[in-house]
């Protein structure tokens, strides 16, 4: 199978799809975590994605469909989650897909009002090695700072800062929104309300994909 998991910045898609990844043996493909291992190793396409990621705005498509392109046919299955973000990679992603006769399998939209996103993102740390999520409200580390599952440095990621965070919401309005409407022109987009909690989104999300037990 392949899932193309759509939704805002702080939409909760990275929770989800390491969730279903685990649950279902699929291959978890965020472009965001690729691009910050990118800017942990110090690598030239790291240096780079930070000038870009640390404002708001995003990586040229031309890096990024380059960094994903081999990863997409994995036979055991993929969700991308991050990707595609424009139209231009939206289109890449047929094209690669396409010419390995592989199919979209579901395209799901994860929906959360304006103000629930930004009291999200406003709150959330991250863990710097295992990229755990966290919400400093709600669901701090047991010590500050200090990833619970692996004991990385949980850190508050700098497009997580309010000016950032205005600047991702409005380029996710004008290059991401149209993705969603290519999707939508062409066939069923599944919707889904993620603004409950992680279990009942993830219920959501399941029973959207159908059989989850299939993984290829
Ligand atoms: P995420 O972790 O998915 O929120 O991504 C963090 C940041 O990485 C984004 O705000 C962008 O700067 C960059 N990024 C991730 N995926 C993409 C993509 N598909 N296209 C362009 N930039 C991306």
């Amino acid at each position: 199978m392949r899932i193309v998991l759509l939704g805002p910045p702080g939409a909760g898609k990275g929770t989800q799809a390491r969730r279903l990844a685990d649950s279902t043996g699929m291959k978890h493909l965020s472009t965001g975590d690729m691009l910050r291992a990118e800017v942990a190793a110090g690598t030239e396409l790291g240096l780079l994605a930070k000038s870009f990621m640390d404002k708001g705005d995003y990586v040229p498509d031309s890096n990024i469909i380059a960094m994903i392109q081999q990863l997409i046919a994995d036979p055991a299955g993929v969700l991308l989650d991050g990707f595609p973000r424009t139209v231009v990679q939206a289109k890449a992603l047929d094209d690669s897909l396409e010419a390995a006769g592989l199919p979209i399998d579901k395209v799901i939209n994860m929906s959360v009002s304006n103000d629930e996103l930004v009291r999200r993102l406003s709150s959330r740390a991250i863990c710097t090695e295992c990229q755990t999520p966290y919400n400093l409200v709600s669901d701090a580390p047991s010590t500050e700072g200090i990833c619970d599952k692996c004991g990385g440095d949980v850190i508050v990621r700098n497009d997580d800062r309010p000016q950032a965070i205005m600047n991702r919401m409005k380029v996710f309005n004008e290059l991401t929104v149209p993705v969603l409407s290519y999707y939508k022109s062409r066939g069923d987009v599944a919707e889904i309300i993620a603004t409950g909690s992680p279990d009942s989104v993830f219920e959501a999300l399941t029973q959207a994909i159908g059989s989850v037990g299939h993984s290829n």
